[in-house]
């Protein structure tokens, strides 16, 4: 059996008390033992509050970003350590907001995902095409470069701590959500490449998200497929009711 998992990416949203008010909006109509795993990503600035605030529930808190170097004088940027230091031991990497606005390229995931996992973090790893890219047909090859230039030449110790999330970017922030066939299609498609390149029994315990307008009203009908694990939720993870109805999907 796969974990089950639904993370809330709250992006570039939520000040301190907008978060601390959400949390505690969360710890009150959640059910106690949620049949997924369930993770939230503040902002940096709010990593330690929101960590402390969940402290005794089961919910894992993540950053979504980390830099690839250990330390040193690189300006504006947060380290593994640094994170784990505030109790934060999973890291997004790879959004495709991070690919498209600060120029993250495969080659430099592959250099951050490395240093995540050396440095024990566990990786949620964002990947997935552009709607040109499905228009003309190229949406299969296009993952699977992604996936090879920055995962397929880890150990295969790595993929314990690696969790892959499927963002169709056409999908993200834009209402229009991949078809629960879709869905489907690309992440067995993502199985079988992992059971390629890695081994069969790798591929089977690898948790693969959804993500892109993942709502309440969709939410049941994705997670239902047999090859989608769960969902990355961006804009319905910032309202403590819906985030909690997606939790309950499952
Ligand atoms: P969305 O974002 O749910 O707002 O589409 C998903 C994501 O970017 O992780």
């Amino acid at each position: 059996m796969r974990e089950k998992i639904v993370a809330g990416n709250w992006k570039m949203n939520m000040d301190l008390a907008e978060a601390e008010e959400l949390v505690t909006k969360l710890k009150l109509q959640m059910v106690k033992e949620p049949e997924a795993t369930v993770m939230v990503a503040p902002p940096f600035t709010n990593l330690y509050p929101v960590f402390k605030a969940l402290k005794d529930t089961p919910v894992v808190v993540a950053a979504q970003n980390m830099s690839e170097h250990e330390s040193g004088a690189y300006t504006g940027e947060i380290s593994a350590k640094m994170l784990k230091s505030v109790g934060v031991k999973t890291v997004i990497l790879g959004h495709s907001e991070r690919r498209a606005y600060y120029a993250e390229t495969n080659e430099l995931l592959e250099k951050k995902v490395k240093s995540a996992i050396e440095q024990d973090m566990t990786v949620i790893f964002c990947f997935g095409e552009e709607l040109e890219d499905r228009k003309s047909e190229k949406h299969f090859e296009l993952v699977e470069t992604q996936l090879k230039e920055s995962l397929f030449n880890l150990p295969k110790s790595a993929w314990e701590k690696l969790i892959l999330a499927y963002e169709p970017v056409w999908a993200i922030g834009t209402g229009e959500t991949a078809s629960p066939e879709q869905a489907q299609e690309m992440h067995k498609h993502i199985r079988t490449l992992i059971e390629k390149n890695v081994g069969k029994e790798t591929a089977d315990k690898t948790s693969i998200l959804y993500g892109g307008s993942v709502k309440p009203g969709n939410a049941q009908e994705i997670f239902a497929k047999e090859d989608v694990d769960g969902g990355l939720i961006g804009g319905a993870s910032l309202k403590a009711v819906d985030f909690v109805e997606i939790v309950n999907a499952f």
